[in-house]
């Protein structure tokens, strides 16, 4: 299931090649750890070893797979671009939530719900500030009032910074073409 997502998914092959371009190259046997997790977590990124952790007795179909290889990727390239204060700085973990949760499609479907139904374009930030700050609450032991007001205070430069996409790849569509645009840039780059 993994090896499917890491060889098929476009966000996941966006973020793979963004990693390597970054000097962070991604090695599935090194950087991938399956394993039982507590409760209903599905994934999470081990910053004290780079390493992923894939939740085997919750990821529930190749989608799932997908979508937390996605987010956990996001916080990988977060940790490789950037000196990240995962664990003393609440702002840091909350920026990564929030990008995570805004460019790895966990709000899309949701998304594409409500604006048939609703027509509500708010609903995607809503989304994402929800989510960004349940993933806070689940890795820190903090109030919900700390986490909120961490992410309302990055959440505008956080949410509008789409790199390595470059926009909000609201399906696979979207992240096909954002991985086209990538490779492109990559080559603008080595022509200079
Ligand atoms: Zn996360």
């Amino acid at each position: 299931m993994l090896l499917k997502t890491l060889e098929t998914n476009p966000y996941v092959k966006l973020l793979l090649d963004a990693m390597k371009y970054s000097g962070c190259a991604v090695n599935k046997e090194r950087h991938f750890s399956c394993e039982d997790c507590n409760g209903n977590v599905s994934g999470g990124f081990d910053a004290s070893s780079s390493q992923i952790v894939l939740c085997q007795n919750n990821i529930r179909n190749q989608a799932h797979m997908n979508r937390v290889v996605t987010h956990e990727l996001i916080h990988a390239f977060d940790h490789c671009r950037a000196h990240v204060n995962w664990f003393t700085n609440v702002r840091h973990l909350a920026c990564s939530e929030v990008r995570a949760a805004n460019l790895s499609g966990d709000c899309s479907l949701v998304n594409e719900m409500f604006r048939l139904h609703f027509g509500l374009k708010q609903h995607h930030q809503t989304c994402v500030r929800d989510r960004a700050i349940l993933s806070i609450l689940a890795v820190r032991n903090i109030s919900k009032e700390v986490a909120k007001k961490a992410v309302d205070e990055v959440f505008e430069s956080c949410f509008n910074d789409q790199e390595p996409f470059g926009r909000i790849p609201h399906n696979q569509t979207y992240a096909r073409y954002a991985h086209r645009d990538f490779q492109n840039r990559d080559r603008y780059y080595s022509n200079i």
